[in-house]
């Protein structure tokens, strides 16, 4: 883990306290997360979504943290190979180094929301950090021609400023139900055993499309898992679709 990550999880350790801590540090991963698994408490306050509708044969998966020039094209052409449509969640920053490769997600069909500009942690951070990282993104989207409907936070973290700056801005935050958890192991099989579990109808599934944040090369095992979930949901009849679907 790189040093800023670990003086960051030092960090985020102390502010989430002694409970939380146990399940943030081990995951390095947000609590919120780990919790919002389990409690329905922001879906019933109607202001963030991890799910889609049960009632459709339908998944949603989701791409986090590119544009990456190896993972993003490898990660398209498995979805064309597979009849996929997805979800992307590029980080500003990238993507502004990478415009060409978002053009091309869109191209394929699949949708693009945001990521933020800066991945940081917001449980860090204050309203005003949170304020100019989605407005940095806001700009990068828009400079690429783009108006995105979805905004997942970095880490999944989530907090009324998160929720308040993003719904400003006309942006739908959406957390998953579903993960796994490549950057803790690089079997792909443990991946996508860990996504089929929960892959029921509705299910919105995290990947990555990047190793930026995550063990070298993490990306391959995303895409080798991929192929394993594509094989399951075909096997129970499960369409991949994008959210804008899924939340239709
Ligand atoms: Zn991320």
């Amino acid at each position: 883990m790189p040093d800023h990550a670990r003086s960051d999880r030092r960090r985020l350790t102390r502010a989430l306290g002694c409970a939380a801590a146990g399940a943030a540090g081990a995951a390095y991963l947000p609590a919120v997360v780990s919790l919002g698994q389990w409690l329905p408490v922001t879906s019933a306050a109607g202001v963030c979504r991890w799910r889609g509708s049960a009632a459709r044969p339908e998944i949603g998966i989701t791409f986090d943290d590119g544009p990456h020039p190896e993972a993003t094209p490898a990660v398209l052409d498995r979805l064309d190979q597979l009849g996929i449509r997805a979800t992307f969640f590029p980080l500003a920053s990238m993507a502004e180094r990478h415009p060409e490769l978002v053009a091309e997600v869109v191209r394929r069909g699949h949708v693009v929301g945001t990521h933020g500009y800066r991945h940081g942690h917001h449980l860090l951070h204050g309203p005003g950090w949170v304020r100019r990282d989605l407005d940095a993104a806001g700009r990068v989207m828009a400079d690429l021609g783009l108006a995105p409907r979805w905004y997942r936070p970095a880490y999944g973290q989530v907090t009324a400023a998160t929720l308040a700056v993003a719904r400003s801005r006309g942006w739908e935050t959406v957390l998953w139900s579903a993960w796994g958890r490549e950057w803790a192991t690089a079997d792909p099989a443990a991946v996508a055993r860990r996504i089929v579990k929960r892959l029921a109808p509705g299910a919105v599934v995290l990947l990555h499309d990047s190793d930026r944040f995550g063990p070298p090369g993490m990306w391959r095992t995303a895409l080798a898992a991929l192929e394993r979930v594509g094989d399951a949901m075909g096997g129970r009849s499960l369409a991949g679709v994008t959210l804008d679907e899924l939340a239709r």
